[in-house]
This record gives structure tokens, C-alpha cells and sequence, in this order.
């Protein structure tokens, strides 16, 4: 995985975003934070990145619309729910199915 390490990206108050399967970071990250950044580089890849981003805005937009609340909407995007679900696991990724994040729609 790369990381790259710097003060831009992402805005202060998040800890790491990734883009295009590179890991933006403000500070170093914990194994269960890089595992979470593993999970979501793998649901990029199967979705080709530009479809991913599409589907991560749309049921962003579709779970503010239904909570309310932006905290909320971003924890239960189905992406998400996978990382967050799974980052503790070490060995999700070696198990994980293609497309599994639709589990968690
Ligand atoms: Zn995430």
C-alpha cells in the first residue's frame, strides 16, 4: 500500500482518504487504519475508482437525505459500513468476496 504522508490532504479532522489506490495521510497510521484503507482500495479496484466515487456521492446524498445528518450519512455508506465493520481483521481481505461491500447496503 502506498502512503503518502503530508499536511494538504486530507483536511484537518480526518485522518487519511484514498485516492485512486494512494493513501493521503496526515499523521502515521495504525495497522487497524490501514486496514481500513486496504478495504476501501480493494472495493475501488473492482469498482474501476470512477464508479466507486459515483456510488460513494450518491448514497452519501441518499443517507443525508434519510438521517439528516452528515456524522451518520458518511457512517452508513455501505463502503463504510464494510471498512469499519472489518478493519479489526486482519485476515478479511485474504477471505473477502468481490463486491462484498453490497452486503452492507
Ligand atoms: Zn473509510
Amino acid at each position: 500500500m502506498r502512503i503518502v504522508q503530508n499536511k494538504l490532504i486530507p483536511p484537518k479532522g480526518f485522518i487519511a482518504i484514498t485516492l485512486f489506490g494512494i493513501v493521503f495521510a496526515r499523521k502515521e497510521l495504525n495497522e487497524t487504519t490501514k486496514n481500513h484503507e486496504a478495504i476501501h482500495i480493494r472495493q475501488g479496484n473492482e469498482m474501476l475508482w470512477i464508479f466507486f466515487y459515483l456510488w460513494y456521492g450518491i448514497e452519501w446524498l441518499t443517507r443525508l437525505m434519510q438521517y439528516r445528518d452528515k456524522t451518520k450519512a458518511y457512517y452508513n455508506i455501505s463502503f463504510e459500513r464494510e471498512a469499519y465493520i472489518n478493519q479489526l481483521n486482519t485476515q478479511y481481505l485474504i477471505k473477502r468476496m468481490l463486491f462484498s461491500w453490497i452486503k452492507y447496503l
